[in-house]
């Protein structure tokens, strides 16, 4: 039977939509409305902690919030949304992939599905690249450092072969990339010493960024800082540099240049949603949908867009980044909104006050710039893992967190397979529209 109470459904339960539910939670009572929220995971990622998970200084679980233990009164529905018709605020999805099409039609619709990876159409990329989006492509790309490992450490047919099976070009020198470079080298240094045959410097990272410096949203001084460390821990990093064609063993670079390396991380930017760019509805010219100040889509009745799918804009007039700190308050100050038109009150603006960016190096080392000011070193890294820690929902994950961080800090992990291909993640993706490889 349709329930009379206005029904809100929240599509995405990432930073954005799942605070969004949490916020609605508390301040309607349950006779008030209906909050439903859909995703093709009953978790969500903690994505300042996923390069972390993919390069082995923590279990990739402990980088994942339960959406069930995060919601109380919330509907939430484990399935993959196919299609959304935005005048009619109606959703078309699957249950566990498979299921039949299944439709919901709502009072409010919210829109809060996230971005993928932006996979340029380079020959060779779909093929061999991997990158970290997802928990199943930290997993995978783990996996694959340690299978990396185990060919180098068995290769018998030449320095040539070995050294290119070992070889790491992580591409983007923005904070994901700067982070993946800065982990997987300690990640491979360490887990060098379990493999005879090998000595930690026979592994390689190479960064590659085509701008003519790393974390270009950071101060100058941090940027060189970074690069200065990273450099110090023999990590190659190479600006003005594009990548033309990937090989299975070998990258090649526009203007001739090569790499050989069988490994390929890319970390360069974002891209709408799949299921975004087919909506009716207005977006900006990189796809993305456009809204008001109150975050209601433009010309749309009752449709809202946060996060990283959205383009919000500040009291400046300028849009907020696509950022975890952002796509969570804009989701708690949209449920207020969403509360007030159900109160017949006027919605306000979404003010949001940047807080920073913190980036860890590996090797307790860090760079930050948080309310302007400027760290660096050792302090920021704390910073980075004390921040995080109190963000992470839930006292018991801040505790198992907190608690891996100290054992790990004597007891480094053993390189074990979790079992998980990039083949197998990129056939998963497959399935789904999720995935941003270009055709
Ligand atoms: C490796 C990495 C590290 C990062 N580190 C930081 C950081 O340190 N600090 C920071 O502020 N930001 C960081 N970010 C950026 C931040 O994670 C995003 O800006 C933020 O997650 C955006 O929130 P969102 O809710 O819009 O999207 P997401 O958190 O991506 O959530 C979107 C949700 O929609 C679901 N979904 C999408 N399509 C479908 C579909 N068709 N059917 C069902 N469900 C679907 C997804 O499963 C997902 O749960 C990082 C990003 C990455 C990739």
């Amino acid at each position: 039977m349709e329930s009379r109470r206005p029904r809100i459904v929240i599509l995405g339960g990432g930073f954005a939509g799942a605070y969004c539910a949490r916020e609605l939670e508390g301040l309607l009572g349950p006779d008030e409305a209906e909050v439903v929220l859909l995703d093709r995971n009953n978790y969500f990622v903690f994505y300042p902690l996923l390069v972390e998970a993919g390069t082995g200084s923590l279990e990739p679980r402990h980088a994942v919030v339960s959406l069930r233990s995060f919601v109380t009164s919330t509907r939430f529905l484990r399935a993959e949304i196919v299609a959304v018709d935005t005048r009619a605020r109606e959703v078309t999805y699957r249950l566990a992939n498979d299921g039949q099409p299944q439709q919901l039609t709502c009072d409010h619709l919210v829109l809060a599905l996230g971005s993928v990876t932006n996979l340029p159409p380079i020959p060779g990329l779909a093929e061999h690249g991997f990158e970290i989006k997802s928990m199943a492509d930290a997993v995978a790309l783990r996996d694959r450092a340690i299978n990396q490992l185990e060919l180098a450490d068995a290769e018998t047919n030449g320095e040539d072969r070995r050294s290119s099976l070992v070889h790491f070009v992580v591409v983007g020198g923005s904070f994901t990339g700067v982070e993946v470079a800065g982990e997987l080298e300690v990640f491979l240094r360490r887990a060098a010493k379990q493999f005879p045959s090998l000595v930690p410097s026979d592994c390689r990272v190479t960064l590659l960024e085509r701008e003519q410096r790393i974390l270009p949203a950071l101060g100058e001084s941090l940027s060189a800082f970074a690069m200065h460390k990273l450099r110090q821990r023999g990590i190659a990093i190479r600006l003005g540099e594009m990548v033309e064609r990937v090989e299975r063993d070998r990258v090649v670079l526009h203007g001739g240049g090569e790499l050989d390396a069988s490994t390929v991380i890319w970390c360069a930017g974002v891209a709408p949603n799949p299921l975004v760019r087919d909506l009716d509805a207005p977006t900006d010219e990189r796809g993305y949908i456009v809204c008001e100040a109150d975050m209601s889509v433009q010309d749309l009745d009752q449709v809202w867009a946060i996060g990283d799918s959205a383009v919000n804009r500040g009291p400046d007039g300028r849009a907020y980044p696509a950022t975890a700190q952002h796509a969570l308050q804009q989701g708690r100050q949209l449920a207020r909104n969403i509360v007030r038109r159900l109160h017949n009150e006027p919605t306000r603006g979404c003010v949001i006050r940047d807080k920073g960016a913190i980036v860890a190096l590996g090797c307790r080392t860090g760079v930050a710039e948080v309310f302007g000011i400027r760290i660096s070193g050792f302090m920021a890294w704390f910073l980075f893992r004390t921040v995080y820690l109190l963000k992470m929902p839930g006292v018991g994950r801040r505790l198992r967190v907190a608690l891996e961080w100290t054992i790990d800090l004597v007891f480094p992990k053993d390189p074990v397979q979790l079992g998980l291909t990039r083949r197998e993640v990129h056939d998963k993706q497959q399935r789904g529209p999720t995935s941003g490889w270009a055709e």
